[in-house]
């Protein structure tokens, strides 16, 4: 979380509280604005966000939003709040995605957390955004698959900043930041958001497996179930997840047993056919993050999990989520260049016009789109359709790669070159 404050630069994710504390207390109740958001929206990277300085019941001070500015702050900041028009482009409806007084994002799920719950089917209605629009389904409550793609941006592991690939304990530390900010509707006891029963990726650095231990048996003795959010790297990784008694398990990334229930079966089998082109990325060299909903059990004193539900997307190397080989291809390149992109995700929702990517170290933003090999009909509409879109919101300055006229990338980018890079300062 970065802020400006009296024009100097401050990441409040790596302070205390007594030294947030510390930088604020020159401007509590100053008249003039000194403290502003650092988050830059994409489509507006010029506003600039004012943001008041509250008292805490402990007496600390932390910065609050000004009220109603919340769609106006970048998609993967924590004051970001999700307008009823902006969320049913989104695929939900404005009750999914809530922000609360202290900036943590409420999300209402698709899954119960109670052990004895079963899968539930997420309640959709039609609307029509607009006269001429077609109407859409909207959703009432958030898939676990959004889930994962909230957790990914709020974790800002849907950018690439030039130089700083994170390494794995740098994404755990980032996604248990992320999970500390999101409750879910209706779950009060959770103290620390759903990292409370985020069980997270082991690495020694962070003593992961300790503390997934402790989440897994406070879950058992509730009797609710977890969350497990793990990274596979290849397809022999994925095969190799099995247990002594042929069972599927997370166990050796989580350092805590939660498997598939059935002998004999893969995670491979629990990913497919839903997650059939995540699973298939696999073999161009991409990873797949995953995320489990498990029920949770004791047998002798030890917590364990069984896998419920479990959902998955493409990541590259350096975490970027990627939905086709020509877009893992592609991210590949940006990051071997230094580039700095944004990979906008749908939170699960098919329908969004949204670009593929959006290159953020330009004069101004340039949304990419790929366009792929795709021959049925709507396919065709659906291209000129977004080719409408960006030459309308921004003309001269959208890039596409057509695969169907070229294939190959590199020849591709000889005839049409990606806008260059400029340093930070050039920006708007
Ligand atoms: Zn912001």
């Amino acid at each position: 979380m970065h802020y400006w404050i009296d024009g100097q630069r401050h990441d409040f994710s790596s302070l205390l509280d007594n030294e947030i504390h510390a930088l604020l207390k020159p401007f509590h109740h100053a008249s003039t604005e000194h403290v502003f958001c650092a988050c830059q929206r994409t489509d507006a990277p010029d506003t600039r966000l004012p943001m008041y300085i509250r008292q805490n019941r402990s007496t600390s001070l932390s910065l609050a939003r000004v009220p109603r500015s919340g769609n106006e702050h970048h998609r993967s900041c924590r004051h970001f709040d999700i307008a009823a028009e902006d969320a049913a482009r989104l695929g939900y409806d404005d009750s999914v995605l809530a922000v609360d007084e202290e900036g943590n994002q409420v999300v209402a799920l698709s899954e119960s957390l109670r052990n004895s719950a079963g899968a539930t089917e997420p309640r959709a209605s039609v609307v029509r955004l607009g006269p001429r629009a077609v109407p859409r389904r909207i959703y009432a409550r958030m898939t676990p698959l959004g889930l994962l793609h909230l957790l990914w941006e709020r974790a800002w592991l849907n950018r690439h900043v030039v130089g700083k690939v994170p390494e794995l304990p740098d994404l755990v530390r980032r996604l248990r930041h992320a999970a500390r900010q999101i409750r879910i509707r209706g779950l009060r006891s959770a103290h620390w958001g759903i990292e409370d029963f985020l069980l997270l990726q082991e690495t020694p650095a962070l003593s992961t497996a300790r503390a997934n231990f402790a989440k897994l048996k406070a879950a058992a003795d509730k009797d609710k179930k977890v969350l497990a959010l793990a990274v596979i790297e290849d397809a022999m990784h994925l095969a190799r997840l099995v247990d002594a008694r042929q069972r599927p398990t997370l166990r050796p990334l989580l350092g805590v047993t939660v498997r598939g229930g059935d002998v004999g079966r893969t995670f491979e089998d629990l990913l497919a056919p839903s997650f059939e082109r995540a699973l298939s990325l696999l073999h161009v060299g991409a990873r797949l993050a995953v995320l489990a909903l498990a029920g949770t059990r004791t047998y002798e004193g030890t917590p364990y999990a069984i896998v419920e539900n479990v959902v998955a997307t493409a990541i590259t190397p350096a975490w970027i989520p990627i939905d086709s080989s020509r877009e893992f291809e592609f991210t590949q390149l940006l990051v071997a260049q230094g580039r700095q992109f944004e990979k906008p995700l749908r939170y699960d929702a098919a329908e969004s016009v949204f670009p593929d990517f959006v290159l953020e170290d330009t004069a101004q933003p340039v949304p990419i789109e790929i366009y792929g090999m795709g021959t049925l009909a709507d396919y065709a509409a659906r291209r000129e359709k977004k080719r409408s879109i960006y030459q309308d919101a921004y003309p001269g300055r959208h890039w596409e790669w057509d695969v169907q006229q070229e294939g190959r990338l590199q020849e591709w980018l000889r005839r049409h070159p990606l806008p260059a890079a400029i340093p930070s300062r050039q920006r708007q």
